[in-house]
């Protein structure tokens, strides 16, 4: 075995995890293998492939990866090849020639073609020494990418009983985990999940005020490195990346409504450093092999903890320094809960609402960031200050607002709980536009009695107290807010509105060489 890892991959030691996965493949032994990104599961697999007698059979979605994944294979000595829609029948016919006559270490294969049960009956033909499975969470519904082809996968152990089964992911909740498990009916198989912790990534969770300053000064401060803004609708997309473009950087759009070759252009340019910038919607990024990609931005509310870590995760693959901001205002919360409200089935409309609250825990408490995602992943981290994250990098200072939290409450309580946010932050601090003064609202006694902060603080506190649930904004047309019982304990001061406020950071993690 550490013959093999010399000779064949030129490493000389195993990195965590993989002796233990080699080792009971080796022993034909199913696993599932849970390791973040970057982790080595390559080569968990690759290894046995060479030493065992037969054909491993690797099924992965990522189709657009499998030829560098043999190539890479091959430079290594390696008998690899793939059979995907890619390829014109004389190719496949040749792939199937070859692994016929048992001239194949490693076959790559795409689901859809293990559904067909032509080729089910070559593969029973063929000696196999291991089944392997990529991606393995896409084989459940709870996991971010589901594949319906997967669910094909499920009769595998049945069909090739005699060879070991094993699954890799880089994603998986205890609840993808047992669903995979489920789903394959591995036969007690080894487990093993790597940590989650990715060290070298700075988090970083920004009140989002004005989406294109902030992006412009981000970049600013990551200048000509590669990075990724993630966007949620494709038009917000394209004019973030035509507003980019504007100012001299090369940034170009991803998203599904852009043309097959439009898209692989941008990817490609991204991938080759033509582009700084990829400005793009969650359809960008599952196996992109980039590894020096210096910060991810989300410019919007991610869907999943599960989402923002696997995106957040592009960043900083090859181990150096990478910065993840993610941009947040409670007023983008409607958007995405608009959207989820559109969702038909029950359950999945449940299970959307379920991870966006989670989203908005994580991203308006003030809990070290790493923790938290940790955390999410049942994992628990072992340190007070991962010294990585904005709540830990920044010193914290307990603010009493009750008095301005009591202004907004009464501007609130005086219109009657019928107006947004907008409109009563204009009451406080004195506005004089022509809705103030068409309402009367200038002769109200909470009229410009909050002059002495700007309207960016009024917002701040707003979304301060519907994150504290003083407030409620009301779903539907018109967003206005209205009072919660914890409204009526301040107001007559039975209880007090404190805020964390993070202070100015220490230092800004320094740019990677
Ligand atoms: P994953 O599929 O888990 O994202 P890969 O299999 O692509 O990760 O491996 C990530 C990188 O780590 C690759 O460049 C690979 O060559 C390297 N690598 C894997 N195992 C070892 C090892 N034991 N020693 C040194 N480098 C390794
Ligand atoms: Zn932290």
């Amino acid at each position: 075995m550490f013959d093999t890892l010399r000779k064949v991959f030129g490493f000389h030691e195993f990195r965590p995890n993989q002796e233990r996965v080699v080792r009971a493949i080796l022993d034909k032994r199913d696993v599932l293998a849970i390791m973040p990104t970057g982790g080595g599961k390559s080569l968990c697999y690759q290894l046995p492939a060479v030493m065992m007698e037969g054909t491993c059979m690797v099924i992965s979605p990522l189709i657009a990866l499998m030829k560098d994944q043999v190539d890479g294979a091959r430079a290594n000595g390696i008998r690899a090849a793939f059979l995907n829609s890619s390829q014109n029948p004389d190719e496949r016919d040749e792939v199937l020639q070859r692994l016929l006559s048992g001239k194949l270490d490693l076959l790559y294969l795409a689901p859809e073609r293990f559904i067909l049960s032509h080729f089910r009956e070559i593969l029973g033909q063929v000696q196999l020494s291991m089944a392997v499975i990529d991606e393995a969470h896409c084989i459940s519904e709870w996991g971010h990418d589901f594949r319906p082809d997967y669910l094909s996968l499920s009769d595998l152990v049945t069909l090739f009983a005699g060879i070991p089964v094993a699954a890799f992911t880089a994603t998986a909740t205890t609840r993808v985990q047992q669903d995979i498990l489920d789903k394959l009916a591995l036969r007690n198989p080894l487990i093993v999940r790597a940590s989650f912790d990715r060290p070298n990534l700075l988090y970083d969770v920004r009140f989002k005020d004005n989406v294109e300053a902030q992006l412009l000064s981000l970049l600013k401060s990551n200048p000509g490195k590669a990075g990724i803004i993630y966007r949620t609708s494709r038009k917000s997309v394209s004019d973030t990346a035509t507003m980019l473009q504007k100012k001299g950087i090369r940034a170009l759009p991803y998203h599904a409504g852009l043309s097959d070759a439009e898209r692989k252009g941008n990817q490609e340019a991204f991938i080759r450093d033509e582009a700084e910038v990829i400005v793009a919607t969650i359809a960008f990024g599952m196996g992109i092999d980039k590894s020096n990609i210096r910060f991810v931005i989300h410019a919007d509310l991610p869907k999943s903890i599960e989402n923002y870590y696997q995106e957040t995760g592009r960043a900083g693959r090859d181990g150096e320094p990478a910065q993840c901001t993610l941009l947040f205002a409670q007023g983008d919360i409607p958007k995405v809960r608009f959207f989820i409200d559109s969702i038909i089935d029950e359950t999945e409309r449940e299970r959307a609402l379920g991870a966006l609250s989670k989203v908005i825990t994580f991203a308006s408490t003030s809990v070290c960031r790493r923790r938290t995602l940790l955390d999410y992943f049942g994992e628990s981290y072992p340190h007070d200050n991962c010294n990585s994250c904005d709540i830990c990098l920044g010193s914290r200072e307990v603010v009493d607002a009750t008095l301005e939290a009591q202004m907004l409450l009464s501007a609130i309580v005086r219109t009657e709980e019928r107006f947004g946010a907008g409109h009563i932050v204009d009451i406080v601090t004195g506005s004089q536009n022509k809705k103030i003064i068409d309402f009367g609202h200038d002769r109200l006694k909470t009229w410009g009695v909050g002059k002495a902060h700007d309207k960016k603080y009024w917002r701040q506190l707003i979304d301060e107290l519907l994150a504290q649930q003083v407030i409620q904004k009301a779903e539907g047309l018109y967003p206005t807010l209205f009072l919660l019982p914890k409204a009526s304990r301040i107001l007559k001061r039975e209880e007090q509105l404190n805020i964390v406020r993070i202070l100015e950071k220490k230092k800004e993690q320094p740019p990677a060489k």
